[in-house]
């Protein structure tokens, strides 16, 4: 460790619990910066060879990741093949060789150049399809920049040591490569609680603070960091002392994860017998065993869009049924809750022609782009019918605003029911369908919905920064961000109340469901269900085991008089820690 470098502390946002420590990673999506030079002539050849070099040396790196993935089906194994054929187009190998010994160019200006004028001509195509072989090229061009130079190239599935990752914000692009990477943890300077990078790591149990907004500035490559995704904590160049301190937190963290790991199994019942359902949130197949490892009950949010990340073409109806059928087997007679697409907002497709909307949150996303692109929602409604056959499947819709909307959706399941009887396809004809309630509109006229639905699914993510007027993903706003407020805890329990009064089940699958410092209230608020990333699970279930339904609800009367959030996690804190002495809130 360099002495002359200071420690550091900076503070942002906590997004997933646990302690990193280790060297950090700077993740860097810039093309590294080449500056024009020439080599003497007798110096040419060995410029050649080192480009010749290089390209041998990012072909062998691409490879070497594509292998790793055993389903060569997968979006990731095709786009990977893209590059291998990229670096291995003749033209490019030619074009820069040729740069070189006519100019007697370096090679990473020789090459610059070459991938520059192919840039400019893919950003002048219009079709979107070609153009996004742009970014593949891109992709390619900067690894083997980063070979030339000598450095480690870019990316997160590239990397093999076990690193905290350093970047200015990741894309769900990225975050789906997390869950066979080494990476220990990462900090990103943009991005809030509820974004979904925040929920991805969560999701995968790997330790991340966000909205640290400098942290890209502060940090200097290849140092030593600490990462206390619990506090919301980036320590960069820690004393050894530090780093002492922070390997026992480690230490005490991985114990309290094995303790909890006990209650797994056990039923999430109340010491006075009522019975709730602790589900999971996943956005990927592969993490229905870790949700089953934690206790789950079932899927109570299957975040289908993520479907459309990290590819090129659409996916139809067969990779649809394939991909719900996988997650509806493992789950045998739990319920799985598929949400039908929630594109736009702060979830992409590039894809899909989105259009750029000044305010993408309250734009075209969600069923709204759903209802527009009719034969897109109908084609995973098909595929969401055909899977049920295979254990209990649920369906539900994301952002409902009104009654006329739902109908609108409905009529669209029952065609895709007509069609699939012509076709002779089986499904389970009492699919359940259900409405999420995130929009404030939908919660003030829940009476109406729910006479429509079979269960009601409360998205507090949206909810709140719909009710409450504060871009979830706005870092700048976060501390406006308050699931205590007494509106949403008005809107709740109006929820709730509309869902009984007509016989509905209540689920709430926004990130408060899976704060242990909520469960209490949330029991006393009456959910039924309450669906989170895998990890939350046996906490909520250890606290709400310990708690007696009818106090709670008590307890939330009492709440629901004071005025303010301040006051109001002012008693609950002191309450829970009174209840539950051994938590942590
Ligand atoms: C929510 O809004 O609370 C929710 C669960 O949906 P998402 O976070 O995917 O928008
Ligand atoms: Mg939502």
């Amino acid at each position: 460790m360099d002495a002359r470098r200071k420690m550091r502390v900076l503070k942002g946002i906590p997004a997933s619990d646990g302690i990193a420590i280790g060297q950090g990673y700077f993740l860097n999506r810039a093309l590294p910066r080449a500056v024009q030079s020439t080599v003497s002539h007798e110096k040419v050849e060995e410029e050649v060879a080192a480009f010749h070099r290089a390209l041998a040396r990012s072909k062998e790196q691409v490879r070497a990741i594509r292998d790793t993935l055993e389903d060569h089906s997968a979006e990731h194994y095709q786009i990977l093949s893209v590059h291998l054929a990229l670096l291995e187009d003749s033209m490019l190998l030619e074009q820069t060789t040729r740069t070189i010994r006519e100019n007697q160019f370096t090679a990473d200006w020789a090459f610059n150049k070459v991938l520059q004028n192919l840039l400019d001509t893919f950003h002048r195509i219009e079709d979107p399809y070609l153009r996004e072989r742009g970014a593949d090229l891109r992709q390619i061009g900067h690894r083997v920049l980063e070979n030339l130079a000598g450095r480690q190239p870019d990316s997160i599935s590239a990397i093999k040591d076990p690193v905290v990752v350093i970047a200015h914000d990741l894309s769900p692009a990225d975050t789906t490569q997390i869950l066979n990477s080494s990476i220990l943890g990462f900090a990103t300077d943009v991005g809030s609680r509820t974004s979904h990078t925040a929920i991805t790591a969560r999701s995968l149990g790997v330790p991340a603070v966000v909205g640290l907004e400098r942290i890209t500035e502060e940090y200097s490559a290849e140092g030593p960091v600490i990462l206390d995704g619990e506090a919301g904590l980036v320590i960069l160049d820690p004393t050894e002392e530090t780093v002492r301190e922070y390997a026992e937190k480690r230490k005490a963290f991985s114990q309290r994860t094995r303790d909890l790991s006990r209650f797994a199994r056990l039923p999430t019942v109340t010491r006075d017998g009522k019975t709730l359902s602790l589900m999971a949130n996943i956005e990927f197949p592969e993490e229905s065993a870790i949700a089953i490892r934690s206790g789950a009950d079932g899927v109570g949010l299957y975040r289908t869009e993520f479907l459309f990340l990290n590819r090129k073409d659409l996916p139809g109806e067969e990779e649809h049924y394939e991909t719900y059928r996988k997650v509806v087997e493992k789950f045998r007679r739990n319920p799985v809750t598929i949400r039908t697409f929630d594109l736009g907002g702060d979830k992409f497709a590039s894809q899909l022609d989105l259009a750029d909307e000044m305010n993408p949150a309250m734009g075209l996303r969600a069923i709204r782009f759903c209802l527009r692109e009719k034969d897109i929602f109908k084609n995973q409604i098909r595929a969401i019918l055909r899977a049920s056959v295979h254990g209990r499947v649920r369906m539900m819709f994301p952002m409902i605003s009104g009654v006329a909307e739902l109908h609108e959706a409905m009529a669209v399941v029952d065609e895709a029911r007509a069609e699939l009887k012509r076709r002779r396809v089986p499904f389970d004809k009492g699919m359940s369908v259900g409405a999420m309630i995130e929009i404030p509109s939908a919660a003030i006229v829940a009476d109406l919905l729910a006479k429509e639905v079979s269960f009601f699914s409360i998205g507090t993510n949206d909810l709140i920064q719909y009710a409450l007027a504060i871009d979830r993903v706005n870092e700048h706003v976060s501390y406006l961000y308050e699931p205590l407020h007494p509106a949403i805890l008005r809107l709740i329990r109006r929820i709730v109340e509309a869902g009984h009064e007509a016989g509905i089940p209540v689920s709430m699958c926004g990130e408060m469901a899976g704060e242990p410092l909520y469960s209490y209230v949330l029991l006393g608020l009456g959910l039924d269900e309450l669906s989170m990333n895998s990890t939350a699970i046996p906490r909520v279930k250890r606290i709400l085991r310990k708690s007696v339904a009818f106090e709670a609800k008590e307890f939330v009367g009492e709440l629901l008089l004071h005025s303010t959030a301040g006051e109001i996690d002012r008693i609950l804190r002191k309450k829970m820690e009174d209840l539950f002495p051994a938590e942590r809130f």
